[in-house]
């Protein structure tokens, strides 16, 4: 199907009568997610991912878990989320999320509700990347800039307007809610939208080329022969502790409770944690298995990179770039997968 520029914004009001609608927009160099009111010339569909994560949208930074510590916790916010103009790369993110907030596989226990009803009510509208930028390396993780699942309706940004494709019923049953916004795709689009696809993957190529970084075939064994190398402490040197690298980071999900005291209750609070702060793995005794700096860094690589292949069979990274951005630092992930690669 395809959909005009104009006809898309009267799709986004439509679908603010049903959810709480983001889209991103872009200040300066910088794209982030803004609360949809009414169309303005700062959204921008195409381009590339969104300074924050999509995780933003499934767990929050800090929610109220329980109330009195009853089971039957209040959700937060009354009406879902449609998040419009998700990328690839933050979609890939979702195998983790799901594998560890879903309950998959024989060794979990526990299944995490108000994620599981975030996924189940909240709408994705993702989109083409439509250029790479510097930090982009996705497809040397495997994934092209353009969605292929995950998503409920995933739109190509063309000239004067988008293709759109449902990618599940409920997405199907929105377009078709709407089928006087939408119309047959015009003759042509379809090769107009694979030679954008082509053109911003050839960008991420060329990002991969310069920067020499190692494709995901040889990340196989990078962390087991890498165990006690000298490099964690090198590459720890500059890390000031703040975490960013970890909330940034679309498949990163490890969080914190806390038990909070208000005027006439208890409510217990969750809040994102970051494996790189010291108290991380502290335990009640106060023991704490990675008390130096070096190890937490090297903590973060072996989840990613060696945990997550072993009992989910995926490498949680996709590629992003936001740590690489985002770090104080200036520790570059694709730098460090590098020495990891030749020093195996
Ligand atoms: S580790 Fe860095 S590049 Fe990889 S998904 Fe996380 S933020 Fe993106
Ligand atoms: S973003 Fe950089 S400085 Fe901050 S914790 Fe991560 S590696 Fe360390």
């Amino acid at each position: 199907m395809y959909i005009t520029k104009n006809n898309f914004t009267k799709f986004l009001d439509s679908l603010k009568k049903d959810y709480d609608v983001f889209v991103p927009v872009k200040k300066d160099k910088q794209r982030f997610y803004k609360r949809y009111d009414t169309f303005s010339d700062d959204i921008v569909l195409g381009e590339v991912r969104a300074f924050e994560p999509l995780k933003a949208f499934y767990s929050r930074a800090r929610e109220k878990v329980a109330d009195g510590f009853k089971p039957d916790a209040t959700f937060a916010g009354n009406k879902p989320f449609a998040v419009v103009g998700v990328k690839a790369c933050d979609l890939k993110g979702f195998k983790v999320q799901d594998f560890v907030f879903f309950a998959k596989g024989e060794n979990h226990d526990y299944e995490d509700p108000f994620y599981i009803k975030n996924r189940h009510d909240n709408l994705i509208i993702s989109s083409d990347c439509t250029c790479a930028i510097d930090t982009c390396f996705c497809i040397a993780l495997g994934i092209r800039p353009y969605p292929k699942e995950d998503f409920d309706i995933n739109i190509s940004e063309i000239s004067g307007g988008f293709l759109a494709q449902a990618g599940s019923d409920k997405g199907k049953d929105i377009i078709n809610k709407n089928s006087d916004l939408f119309q047959d795709e015009p003759h042509g689009a379809s090769d107009k939208r694979d030679a954008i696809r082509a053109y911003t993957a050839k960008q991420v190529e060329k990002n991969i080329k310069e920067n020499e970084i190692p494709n995901q075939d040889l990340f196989g064994d990078i962390i087991s022969k890498n165990y006690d190398s000298d490099i964690w402490k090198d590459e720890a040197k500059a890390c000031v502790e703040c975490g960013c690298c970890n909330t940034v980071c679309p498949t990163c999900h490890c969080f914190l409770l806390y038990d909070q005291k208000n005027e006439d209750n208890m409510a217990r609070m969750r809040i994102w944690d970051s494996c790189l702060i010291k108290d991380f793995a502290r335990v009640a005794g106060g023991a704490n298995p990675r008390h130096k700096l070096w190890m937490r860094l090297r903590n973060r690589f072996d989840k990613k990179f060696d945990f997550f292949p072993k009992v989910a069979n995926i490498y949680a990274c996709t590629g992003c770039g936001r740590c690489i951005s985002g770090c104080p630092a200036k520790i570059d992930i694709r730098k460090v997968l590098k020495r990891l690669v030749k020093n195996a």
